[in-house]
């Protein structure tokens, strides 16, 4: 393995700055790592390595010509929700297999224009609805740190991609967690920002009032960089906001002295592994310890996050599912009859959990239910919010384990759906207040798996969320180790 691949995104930038590298040589390091190890993790679902090593030839040149554009020849990975021009996009599902979208994502492009080499399109569970990257049509991801192991989901790729080093960073979408609980399962940085602070233009809509896309990196620093690039109001998508995007690597400072930061006890629970919660605790004392002020506070309509979320995602994923006919949208199976084409089509295009949705979601919007189901949903989703907005009036950020278990091994959940949603349980709530979410390493289970701490902040205020997690950082070493996989 080249240590080229175990660079951060930010030493990557520096190195290839200051000419000590070419792009085309790191890009060939991660090309290289690919292929020695994609085998056996498949984190991808298309690998583009022709056009990487054209784009960063391109970026070599340019750089001689005096660019220096954020991310000129820094390889990354991208979900395969994202819509890449000319690039394969499958959202992990049969149905849209060999779709090739001719526009490009917003956030995408941003990177694009900030001069990224596009590595591929990572591997994620259909539609992005699971949390193990084992409801793909395209096969399962295997966790760098344990073959035996899911890297986390939905964007378990961009996850493995990163730990194993194929990527100098990856992105992914977060509706319910699925940047924040694979970068813990994977000891990797994840942040969700806010909804609203990076166009949802081109990612194939799941819940439409949930997803974000967002960074997974080695380091704060890294996802301070790539929000930087992607944030910011699009025209194109009417939920992004016109909020001034500030500098976020300015505001790493290092520094957290009188920071406020609170404890909830809904988030230290029964059920929980024992050896996350003990890591949690540890990584709050070490926040203590660097001059922040730790205050317990209640956030008591946390429970009822999962039940309200399986209801409002379900709806918004039954509606937005609804154009995958055969006829509009989606690869036909053909059946000669219009009904029997759409059977087809939608029966064998969509896996058991896609279908599931659809049909919890179908029946939560049907007449005579909506009010007492999506109607109460949507009412309890404000008290959840309320909790954040009573709790951001006495605290700056909140810490929270990110999952309530390490990562779970292959098969385990698959076939009990309750228990796949309860890995869930801690990243639920930021989703459906809105507000930004990080997951930051913070240690290691007896095994040897990855914990990781996350951290809220109010809407938009991800400088604040990145200043903590990055004086965190700083002060421990957990996120040097790397992922030795054992092919
Ligand atoms: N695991 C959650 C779900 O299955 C969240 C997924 C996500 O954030 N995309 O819906």
């Amino acid at each position: 393995m080249s240590e080229l691949t175990r660079l951060s995104l930010s030493d990557a930038v520096s190195r290839l700055r200051n000419r000590d590298i070419s792009s085309v040589e790191l890009t060939r390091a991660y090309l290289d790592q690919i292929a020695a190890l994609e085998p056996t993790i498949h984190a991808f679902i298309t690998v583009t390595a022709d056009r990487a090593l054209a784009d960063a030839a391109r970026a070599d040149q340019q750089r001689a010509n005096g660019d220096d554009r954020p991310l000129l020849g820094v390889p990354l990975a991208i979900k395969d929700v994202l819509s890449t021009t000319g690039v394969q996009t499958t959202c992990g599902s049969k149905i849209l297999a060999g779709y090739t979208p001719v526009f490009t994502a917003t956030a995408v492009k941003r990177l694009e224009d900030a001069g990224m080499v596009l590595l591929g399109k990572t591997n994620m569970d259909e539609f992005a609805m699971g949390s193990s990257t084992e409801n793909s049509a395209y096969g399962v991801t295997r966790n760098p740190w344990n073959l035996d192991r899911v890297p986390g989901g939905s964007s378990g790729g961009s996850a493995a991609a990163v730990a194993a080093g194929m990527a100098a960073g990856a992105i992914g979408t977060d509706t319910g967690g699925s940047i924040r609980q694979p970068a813990s399962l994977t000891g990797l940085v994840g942040l969700k920002p806010s909804y609203g602070r990076v166009s949802r233009y081109g990612l194939v809509a799941f819940g439409s009032s949930l997803d974000c896309p967002g960074p997974l990196t080695r380091t704060v620093e890294d996802a301070a960089r790539l929000l930087g690039i992607m944030a910011g109001h699009d025209p194109l998508d009417s939920t992004s906001m016109p909020v001034e995007v500030p500098d976020y690597v300015a505001a790493l400072n290092g520094d957290v002295k009188g920071l406020r930061v609170g404890v909830p006890k809904q988030y230290f629970i029964k059920g929980t592994q024992p050896e996350v919660d003990a890591t949690v605790h540890a990584a709050i004392e070490q926040l203590r310890a660097l001059g922040a002020e730790i205050i317990e506070i209640d956030m008591p309509h946390t429970d009822y996050s999962l039940p309200v979320y399986y209801i409002i995602a379900p709806a918004e994923a039954s509606a937005n599912l609804a154009r995958y006919d055969g006829i509009r949208f989606g690869a036909r199976v053909d059946k000669g009859d219009m009904w029997d084409t759409y059977k087809a089509t939608r029966g064998e295009g969509f896996g058991p959990e896609v279908k599931r949705r659809i049909m919890l979601g179908t029946y939560a919007l049907s007449a005579g239910y909506y009010d007492a189901y999506y109607g109460k949903a949507q009412q309890v989703r404000t008290l959840i919010k309320q909790d954040f907005d009573k709790a951001f009036e006495r605290v700056d950020v909140i810490a929270a384990p990110t999952s309530p278990n390490t990562a779970f091994k292959l098969g385990e959940n698959v076939n009990d759906p309750l228990s796949m949603y309860l890995e869930d349980v801690f990243t639920l709530p930021a989703s459906l207040a809105g507000v930004p979410g990080l997951n930051v390493p913070c240690g290691f289970d007896s095994q040897g798996l990855p914990i990781g701490m996350q951290l809220f902040a109010p809407a938009f205020r991800e400088d604040v969320l990145l200043r903590a997690g990055h004086a965190y950082q700083q002060s421990t070493e957990w996120h040097k180790r790397s992922a030795q996989v054992k092919i």
